[in-house]
């Protein structure tokens, strides 16, 4: 079995890492919050790291972080020169956060030259899917088949399909794309809901008719109907992160020259709506923002 370094053990990473471990490959956690790397060893048969040397000994390194910045940050400048400072050559980063596709190939590029392998792996599904194992995978690459047999392996013990999606970068881009997409539907779902809430409508009954006609998406079926009506607003997906993910998006398009006017709005209101309330709250509550600030 390979050995497997997880750093970032969130509300994503703590779950993905905890299937590794159930699997059977030897772990060994860092989180940046070193309460949380204590209580994850604590529970689950995992190792604690506390500088890049501790991954001295790793084969596959798997990131769940915030953004690809950070990713960059513990790969190449955390205290001496980073993790990859310590990897032996062979050795795959497999980066599954949500991070931004350009950074991640400067990144590859950087792994390269040091024999490092890097497959881009970012996950849908959720806090609910990555606690079952079930995530779905966007898997980019350049790299040589060693790469991605060793990277696939861990991968298997968190996930129920893996997509190829093509060179390193192009899981990133795709999971951009669809977190635009998701958070467009979202957006306008929350637009209607108000909408309708001003003009005397019942928000059960808008919820119900929307997800038996064509307006129904998944934040209609699944965010409004769990989080919104309940007003419970913990999908576990955080109004920062998914401004964060659009935002990716909208640079994408900007640096293809594309215009995207429609996923430059979505951004305008994520963002408005973390400023209001915070990006720390979880994103479905932004609809009480938006309630009070059409
Ligand atoms: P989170 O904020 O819950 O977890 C991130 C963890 O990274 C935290 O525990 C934090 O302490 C740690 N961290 C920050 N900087 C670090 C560093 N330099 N070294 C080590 N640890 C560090 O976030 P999350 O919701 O788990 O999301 C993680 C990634 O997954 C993001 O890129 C997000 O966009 C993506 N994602 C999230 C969801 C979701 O539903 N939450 C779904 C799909 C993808």
């Amino acid at each position: 079995m390979y050995t497997v370094g997880f750093v970032g053990l969130g509300r994503m990473g703590w779950p993905m890492a905890r299937n590794i471990v159930a699997a059977g490959f030897p772990l060994v956690g860092y989180d940046a919050d070193a309460e949380i790397t204590v209580d994850f060893v604590a529970e689950n048969r995992a190792t604690a790291a506390v500088e890049p040397a501790d991954f001295a000994a790793v084969d596959v390194v798997v990131t769940m972080l915030p953004t690809g910045r950070i990713v960059r940050e513990a790969l190449l400048d955390w205290g001496d020169g980073g993790i990859a400072a310590h990897l032996q050559p062979g050795s795959v980063l497999v980066d599954m956060s949500s991070s931004e596709p350009v950074g991640t190939r400067e990144l590859g590029g950087r792994l390269r030259g040091r024999g490092i392998g890097m497959v881009d792996a970012p996950v849908s599904g959720g806090v609910e899917k990555a606690t079952d194992g079930t995530l779905a995978i966007m898997l980019g690459t350049d790299d040589a088949a060693a790469s991605i047999e060793r990277a696939v392996q861990v991968i298997d013990a968190m996930s129920a399909r893996i997509f190829r999606t093509g060179p390193l970068g192009s899981g990133h881009a795709m999971k951009a794309l669809n977190n635009y997409v998701a958070a467009a539907g979202f957006t306008a779902g929350c637009e209607a809901l108000n909408a309708g809430r001003e003009f005397g409508l019942e928000p059960e009954v808008m919820v119900e008719v929307l997800n038996s006609s064509t307006g129904r998406n998944f934040s209609t079926e699944d965010t409004f109907v769990k989080h919104v009506l309940t007003e419970r607003y913990d999908t576990g997906f955080t109004l920062g992160l998914m401004t964060k993910d659009v935002g990716i998006a909208a640079d994408l398009a900007e640096e293809l020259g594309l215009p995207a006017p429609v996923c430059a709005a979505v951004h305008a209101r994520l963002r408005d709506a973390a400023e209001g309330i915070g990006g720390s709250r979880d994103h479905s509550a932004a609809i009480t923002h938006w309630a009070k600030h059409p």
